[in-house]
């Protein structure tokens, strides 16, 4: 942990509890991973109170000379915008992140290829690969210069309830809280999101993803490569040169057998997957593996309650999509909350948040549709399907109005994109 911020958390901390108790917050945040991080800075920078919780120490020990990390995002440009707007984007490109300028996917049981370019769409290219520990680090970096917002660690979440118009927190340690909101992004098993009553929709995929980096003989030409194989997809994420981080999706059943496998014979197996597209593997890093599950809440908002994130869904990640989803949430959230305190009204009003959850709602379940469509089409070998995978390939690739519009939906997102997400505003020192 740098020492600035170090003091400035240790601060935080050490104040006295009736300064926590005795205002009423503009904001109180519950986690502070990516997106409520985001969601901080966005309401902070313009002039709200916020007080942002989190449960764990904050680590922004990365170095430049690090080792890559486990978990690994692909960015989409929306998100870039929105980070780059809140002041985010420079601190990873300080960092180490890789823009990546083509996609190619193929299937292990019929012929056919798709292959995006971003020079085809006349773009620079199709996206970044980042760790996450990089954008949460650039994220903490903005969170520390914004006087508006305070960060307090590790006191756990008592008690909540919703009355008078002001949510009502009782944290271990600290007493009871006063907000106008209280936006729950504690990720997928959000204690906001049970603590009020939220029901969840869920699906198991009884599917794991094995997540790292490593090192193959070929250079990732800075593409990501997907292959559906009849285990599940797995993938390349170009991190530049000859390094890709790797997603691969295996039946839960065999999570443990992925984890324990020797590094040689993980290197073998994963060479195996990808058909040997980049050659062998000749080098892994640290692997960690997820179960995953769609969850979806039934509600995103109550009166003066905000779900953002992985609080609100989880998806599969085949496509990369959950924390740019959540991003759109947050930068929807931004914008509705700012509408709002510009027109004079209470922010945490049902009617207000309403907005923000019909903006969102409808998107995010859309996209956790289409994943658990590819998932079914592309999971198994029945000669129907096949049939289907057989055409939708060939023809998927050379239809280019098809392929621009699919890459222009992954690249931008899909409905109606809130402000921060469409173009970058002037910021002081750019
Ligand atoms: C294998 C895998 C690969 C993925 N790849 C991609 C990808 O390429 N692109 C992409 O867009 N998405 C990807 N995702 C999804 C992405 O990682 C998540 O959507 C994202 O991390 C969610 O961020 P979040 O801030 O909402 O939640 P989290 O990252 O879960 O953060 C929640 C935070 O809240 C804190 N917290 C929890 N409870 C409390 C509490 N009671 N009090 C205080 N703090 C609390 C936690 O400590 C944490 O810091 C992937 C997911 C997986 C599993």
């Amino acid at each position: 942990m740098n020492n600035d911020l170090d003091s400035a958390l240790e601060s935080a901390i050490s104040i006295n509890a009736t300064e926590f108790t005795s205002k009423v917050w503009d904001v109180v945040i519950v986690g502070g991973g990516m997106v409520g991080a985001t969601v901080a800075l966005g309401l902070g920078q313009q002039g709200m109170s916020v007080l942002l919780l989190e449960k764990q120490a904050i680590d922004t020990s990365w170095q430049a000379d690090s080792p890559y990390q486990v978990r690994v995002s692909a960015l989409t440009r929306a998100s870039e915008k929105i980070l780059r707007n809140l002041g985010a984007w420079q601190g990873i490109e300080s960092r180490r992140f890789h823009p990546f300028t083509a996609m190619h996917v193929w299937d292990e049981i019929t012929p056919g290829e798709v292959h995006f370019s971003a020079a085809d769409m006349g773009e620079p290219n199709l996206g970044y690969t980042v760790e996450n520990d990089v954008i949460q680090n650039a994220l903490w970096d903005q969170v520390e210069a914004c006087d508006n917002i305070t960060v307090l660690l590790n006191h756990r979440l008592e008690s909540l309830r919703l009355e008078n118009d002001q949510a009502w927190l009782t944290l271990e340690g600290v007493g009871e809280l006063q907000t106008e909101l209280l936006i729950g992004a504690d990720g997928a098993m959000s204690q906001v999101r049970e603590m009020a009553f939220i029901g969840l929709d869920t699906h198991d995929y009884e599917q794991c993803a094995v997540v790292g980096c490593v090192k193959t003989e070929l250079s990732s030409e800075d593409t990501c490569w997907q292959r559906y194989t009849k285990d599940g997809p797995f993938a390349y994420l170009s991190m530049g040169g000859n390094v890709s981080s790797i997603a691969w999706y295996l039946p839960l059943e065999k999570m443990q057998w992925a984890l324990a496998l020797s590094d040689k014979d993980f290197a073998q197996e994963i060479s195996k997957a990808s058909d040997y597209r980049l050659g062998s593997v000749i080098e892994v890093a640290e692997r960690g593996a997820f179960p995953l599950v769609r969850r979806h809440a039934e509600h995103y908002v109550k009166p003066n309650l905000a779900l953002v994130g992985d609080a609100a869904h989880t998806i599969h990640p085949q496509a990369g999509q959950g924390v740019n989803l959540g991003l759109l949430d947050a930068a929807a959230l931004i914008e509705t909350v700012l509408e709002a305190k510009g027109q004079n009204k209470p922010w945490g009003r049902h009617s207000v948040l309403r907005k923000y959850e019909r903006w969102r709602r409808g998107d995010n379940a859309l996209v956790q549709r289409s994943m658990e469509a590819f998932d079914w089409l592309f999971k198994q070998d029945a000669s129907l399907k096949v049939f289907v995978r057989k055409g939708l390939l060939p023809v998927a690739n050379r239809l280019t109005p098809i392929k621009n519009w699919l890459m222009g939906q992954a690249l931008n997102g899909r409905e109606a994109l809130p402000k921060l997400a469409k173009s970058v505003r002037f910021r002081k020192g750019e």
